[in-house]
């Protein structure tokens, strides 16, 4: 009696410790039949601030997400290439000023906008991607210009801009792309490293309604896609760091680092601190994994993120997706704007972990 006694109270205690382990939400979903397409967005990773959250604000966010999933899902629903997908969804997420990227996008410590974006086609590893471009409204549409356009990978500030012009894309008033909120983001980190801000100014930042900490959140935009024909592709933009300095280059125009894509293994798009993201070349390293070593993408990603990111003290996530219609959403910060759909499924997003 006492033994199965004993018996119980061991079941009961494994049954609650799985229970508590187990992610109330799918980061990895692992496709049981080859989907015909798929398709994968993230709009930044960082801090979660759950006290602050207001239903309004979450609202936006999850209808931005969603419209950008059924964006791309109707091109590739139509046969569209994982290329086009992509760079429709990002498009969308670049005219949000919800997102950092395009429009809404963060501040250089001088006060300016510098943003970054690159597109990968999986199919012949082109790849296309600018940086520091300050009056083109949607830089993924530049980057992938420099992909089919160039006999170029990456073009940096002025020359990226001369070359949009040659390819008949306008040049913007730098105007379009501030906003009041990433202004005074801007002045809050300033101030932060100056020294003024205490701990529990924490709580003062954290009151303006979102669910992550704008401060503390790398809101870059990013698509990867599956299409009908069994191609990958990957994309990414950003406005990168606040309070970064003028002429920093991260992660997300790097091929390798922010984005990759290889019909032969996986697409990735990355977001979070970018110095570490270049440093650990995440984007490529889980392709080359899943090529070169047969992980599953889950198993490739989470070594990535969890592990060697982790060690070396990076902050952020990656959205994957494999030959096969396998996903992974793999991040070690609090939580991550993300979503999919797979075939005509209704998009599924999140935000918290
Ligand atoms: N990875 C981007 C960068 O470092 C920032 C982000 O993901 O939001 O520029």
């Amino acid at each position: 009696m006492k033994y199965f006694f004993y018996a119980v109270i061991l079941l009961f205690g494994v049954l609650l410790t799985s229970c508590a382990s187990r992610p109330k939400l799918p980061s990895n979903i692992n496709a049981q039949i080859k989907p015909q397409y798929a398709l994968v967005i993230h709009g930044g990773a960082g801090t979660i601030r759950k006290r602050n959250i207001t239903p309004e604000v979450e609202a936006a966010y999850r209808a931005k997400l969603a419209e950008a999933l059924k964006a791309g899902q109707s091109v590739l629903d139509s046969g569209g290439s994982a290329v086009d997908a992509v760079e429709v969804s990002i498009k969308i997420m670049e005219d949000s000023p919800l997102f950092n990227a395009g429009k809404g996008a963060v501040f250089t410590h001088d006060y300016t906008n510098e943003l970054d974006a690159s597109i990968m086609d999986g199919r012949k590893l082109n790849a296309g991607a600018i940086t520091g471009v300050a009056h083109i409204k949607n830089p993924i549409s530049l980057a992938r210009e420099v992909m089919n356009k160039s006999e170029h990978v990456l073009l940096a500030g002025k020359g990226a801009e001369e070359f949009a012009k040659t390819r008949g894309i306008p040049l913007i008033d730098g105007a379009y792309f501030k906003t009041e909120r990433r202004l005074m983001q801007l002045e809050r980190a300033i101030e932060r490293n100056g020294g003024a801000i205490l701990d529990h100014d924490g709580d003062k930042r954290a009151s303006s309604g979102e669910p992550i900490d704008p401060d503390y959140k790398f809101g870059t935009v990013g698509a990867v896609a599956l299409d009908k024909k069994g191609n990958l592709a990957a994309g990414t933009s950003t406005g990168g760091l606040t309070n970064k300095r003028f002429n920093r280059i991260g992660d997300s125009p790097i091929i390798g680092a922010g984005t990759y894509a290889d019909n032969n293994s996986c697409a990735v798009s990355a977001t979070g601190h970018g110095e570490y993201f270049i440093r650990a070349t995440v984007a490529r390293s889980i392709c080359a994994m899943v090529e070169y070593k047969g992980v599953s993408l889950e198993e490739a990603a989470h070594e990535t993120i969890n592990k060697k990111l982790e060690k070396m003290g990076g902050n952020g996530g990656i959205i994957a997706i494999d030959k096969d219609g396998n996903i992974s959403m793999t991040f070690n910060t609090r939580g991550m704007y993300r979503g999919y759909i797979i075939d005509k499924t209704a998009p599924s997003v999140f935000i918290y972990k």
